[in-house]
């Protein structure tokens, strides 16, 4: 604006133009400068590129042929609710209980492994899409094939649709476990019928879609689908070097209250080591405990292991990606930089939200919004709430995730809340008796849950009553 003598407001109407929500102090690129130059009637000439940031340290080369070692399949359970896919995860975990563990294993790391034919493959416990499309859009792949449950006495239903859709969208292959087949109203022909009927062909209908018949409930089966994975797998070709520094995908992350940061990484290649220093997402720090997803203490983790850490110094989101470092302090230089980016982020994407928001009352007339702050006990179910919550959008009414986070209701949170207008979701925590009475004071509601279903419900019925009634 200085160079050319326009006013700043005339530069960002300009760009609003072109669609772009700029802020006085926001960087542009050189494609935008150049379209901003032809609106404006002026010839710009870009001398010289802000280079990308490069992050020293991370061992980013690609792997040789002959450092390649096969490596086992990771696999995501999908399906719509109450098909079976938490009891199916529970049976695959019970085919593999040794006479000595009968106990079951208890531990919950969100993954687990099993073992067939002394060939192993990992499950992520996290059940259902949601998890799946928050690690995708935080831009992670970790799943090489999706298992998907359909009850034989239910068939094909909305979420089984989505399902399909979304390991069709990120290209990982399917395999159909059709359950339930000890109920009486089971009847896997009109599964495999209606499968069809959505472009999933299965083997008896001429499609090379694997199908296995299933009863989570009896243990039927299980077996059957577990060595049809190995086979899948086996087409697949996965490998992975076992001889660099590892790297990965956060599973699951949470807070203790006495041990702090706890991180579950699958590492997908290299092999991670107890002792070593990571970067995880915008937090780092030295594995000070490694356990495997018994719980047992472990020195090293090869590629297509999951496994829990101690050490963050922080707790990292669902779907970030982690790389073991040299040393702590590349780990450190590698985590502020990018905490650094983010904030600039933020500051930008803050800014634009407010212009985009004035643009569209501007072009709309007015927007209803429902705010909202959401708190949960764990990353993913944050992130599968807020992405479930999001599509909930109307044209009329607006769900707007004004914050969010792990960890429980705070003051801050009620004091954010009475500001903006916002109503406090809390999935699997609770404010103390404080909090709830300065919320009272405020007249802030804060409402607690334990199931994500009845937030999408609650939040579907919230947007109706907003919006204005018909006649
Ligand atoms: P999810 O919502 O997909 O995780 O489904 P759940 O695993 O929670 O199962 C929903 C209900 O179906 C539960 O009451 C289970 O006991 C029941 N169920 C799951 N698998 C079977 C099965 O193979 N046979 C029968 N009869 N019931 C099952």
């Amino acid at each position: 604006a200085e160079q050319a003598e326009i006013s700043v407001s005339k530069i960002i109407m300009s760009l609003m133009k072109l669609g772009i929500m700029a802020t006085v102090n926001q960087t542009l690129d050189k494609d935008t400068v150049e379209m901003l130059g032809e609106d404006l009637g002026m010839q710009v000439v870009v001398t010289e590129e802000k280079e990308e940031v490069v992050e020293e340290g991370l061992d980013l080369r690609e792997d040789k042929e002959n450092e390649l070692k096969p490596r086992a399949p990771i696999i995501t359970v999908m399906g719509h609710v109450d098909h079976g896919k938490t009891s199916l995860l529970d049976a695959i975990r019970n085919t593999n209980v040794t006479a000595g563990e009968s106990g079951g294993i208890t531990q919950h790391i969100g993954a687990s492994e099993v073992k067939i034919n002394g060939k192993k493959i990992v499950f992520l416990d996290t059940p259902g899409h949601e998890a799946f499309t928050t690690m995708r859009a935080r831009g992670a792949q970790v799943t090489d094939i999706a298992v998907l449950v359909v009850a034989a006495d239910d068939s094909v239903k909305p979420q089984t649709i989505e399902s399909i859709s979304h390991a069709k969208a990120a290209n990982v292959p399917m395999i159909v476990a059709i359950n339930k087949i000890d109920k009486p109203g089971a009847n896997v022909d009109r599964v495999k019928k209606d499968l069809a009927d959505r472009g999933v062909l299965v083997e008896d209908w001429g499609g090379d879609v694997i199908s296995v018949p299933v009863s989570a409930k009896k243990g039927e089966g299980i077996t059957d689908l577990l060595e049809m994975i190995l086979l899948q797998a086996e087409v697949l070709e996965l490998r992975a070097n076992p001889d660099r520094l590892a790297m990965g995908t956060v599973i699951e992350a949470r807070l203790d209250k006495s041990k702090g940061p706890i991180a579950t990484l699958l590492v997908t290649n290299g092999t991670l080591k107890a002792g070593q220093s990571v970067v995880a997402g915008t937090t780092s720090g030295k594995i000070r405990v490694m356990t495997n997803f018994k719980g047992e203490a472990i020195r090293k983790a090869l590629p297509a292991t999951p496994v829990e850490i101690l050490g963050l110094s922080d707790v990292p989101m669902a779907g970030d990606s982690f790389n073991a470092v040299k040393d702590d302090k590349v780990a450190r230089e590698i985590a502020e930089s990018r905490q650094e980016k983010m904030r600039e982020d933020v500051l930008a994407k803050n800014a634009s939200t407010t212009l985009e928001k004035l643009f569209s009352q501007i072009q709309e007339g007015e927007t209803k919004e429902l705010n909202l702050i959401i708190k949960g006990d764990v990353q993913g179910s944050v992130g599968a709430i807020i992405s479930s919550l999001e599509k909930l959008d109307t044209e009329d009414v607006r769900v707007n995730v004004i914050h969010s986070g792990v960890g429980t209701v705070t003051e801050s949170d009620v004091m954010l809340a009475e500001t903006s207008g916002a109503i406090i979701i809390g999935f699997n925590v609770r404010p103390t008796t404080a909090v709830q009475a300065r919320a009272d004071d405020a007249e802030i509601e804060i409402r607690t849950y334990r199931v994500i279903y009845d937030i999408i419900d609650d939040v579907q019925n919230a947007m109706k009553g907003m919006l204005d009634p018909e006649y």
